[in-house]
């Protein structure tokens, strides 16, 4: 047993010793996965509302274990970012974006988009705006093809070197997209500070659109009109839920009634027809 303090013992059992191991083996496996590439970017279309035309992808990481076979991002992306492997991961990941970004616009996608999630650890460390620049130069990707996401703790945190930092992608127009939106601190106060541009409001509002709109996602979308941000619904799995979506002023859509996260391959072809 050990004490922590103020009386409490906690047991050190088999679980959690197993889940140390596991945690340990995740974190050296992951550096080897990413200079063996075992990560591979899935792309999950994201689509008009009003005519469920594709207008981008969001990438979404999947690792092809060699002993584990297939681990899903919830497993491993949490341990990344309290080892701090986040972001080599990140970074890693935005390459392998920029590298499937400039092959579909060389091949006439003009004006595809692909949203990148990023940790907000990585987004707020020194180096990150410089990071992005060299990414752009090195694939020479066209201005605006690329947004990243990130959820609201991070921008949060630091209001100052956020605005800092959006400013020194402005540039390349790189979009901030504020991600589950509605779940964390939910600061509404601050968001009218923050020079982001598009809200993605949480899977779990949209669970919540059955038979009519929604309170809170009315509240979401007229704020963002407001402040003429763009509005992304994930987690789209009902006729019914899209169909309520239509009554409202929400752009864009995203969610398994209309595609899961599929290969990039698969992905490109679902590009210039509706869905
Ligand atoms: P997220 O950024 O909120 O991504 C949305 C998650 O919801 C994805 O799970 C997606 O596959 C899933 N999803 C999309 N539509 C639906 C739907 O209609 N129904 C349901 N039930 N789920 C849907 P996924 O791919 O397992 O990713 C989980 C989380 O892992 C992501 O949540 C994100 O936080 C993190 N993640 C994924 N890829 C990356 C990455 O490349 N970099 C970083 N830093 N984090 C990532
Ligand atoms: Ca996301
Ligand atoms: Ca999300
Ligand atoms: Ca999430």
């Amino acid at each position: 047993a050990k004490s922590t303090g103020r009386g409490q013992v906690k047991f050190f059992n088999n679980t959690m010793r197993k889940k140390l191991k596991t945690h340990a083996d995740i974190e050296n496996d992951l550096q080897h996965g990413i200079e063996h590439n075992e990560f591979e970017l899935y792309f999950q279309p994201i689509f008009t509302i009003n005519s469920s035309e594709v207008i981008g992808f969001e990438a979404l990481v999947r690792w092809h274990h060699p002993k584990k076979g297939f681990v899903p991002p919830n497993d491993f992306i949490p341990i990344a970012e309290t080892t701090g492997q986040i972001i080599n991961l990140d970074l890693h990941l935005l390459d392998l974006a920029a590298q499937h970004i400039s092959k579909w616009h060389k091949q006439g996608h003009r004006f595809l988009k692909v949203t990148v999630n990023v940790s907000s650890r990585h987004f707020a460390s020194l180096d990150f705006v410089a990071q992005i620049h060299s990414i752009y130069n090195k694939y020479q990707l066209p201005l605006g093809s690329l947004c990243l996401e990130i959820t609201e703790s991070g921008l949060i945190e630091n209001l100052e070197l956020a605005t800092h930092i959006i400013e020194g992608l402005s540039p390349l127009k790189v979009k901030l997209c504020l991600d589950d939106f509605g779940t964390g601190y939910s600061a509404l106060g601050y968001l009218h500070q923050l020079p982001i541009h598009i809200l993605k409001i949480d899977k779990s509002f949209i669970d919540h659109l059955q038979d009519s709109t929604n309170p809170l996602v009315e509240a979401i979308l007229s704020l963002a009109q407001s402040l003429q941000l763009e509005v992304v619904a994930e987690g789209i799995e009902t006729q019914e839920q899209l169909a309520i979506l239509k009554l409202t002023a929400c752009n864009y859509g995203q969610g398994y009634l209309k595609s899961k996260p599929v290969t990039a391959s698969q992905a490109i072809k679902l590009i210039n027809k509706p869905l």
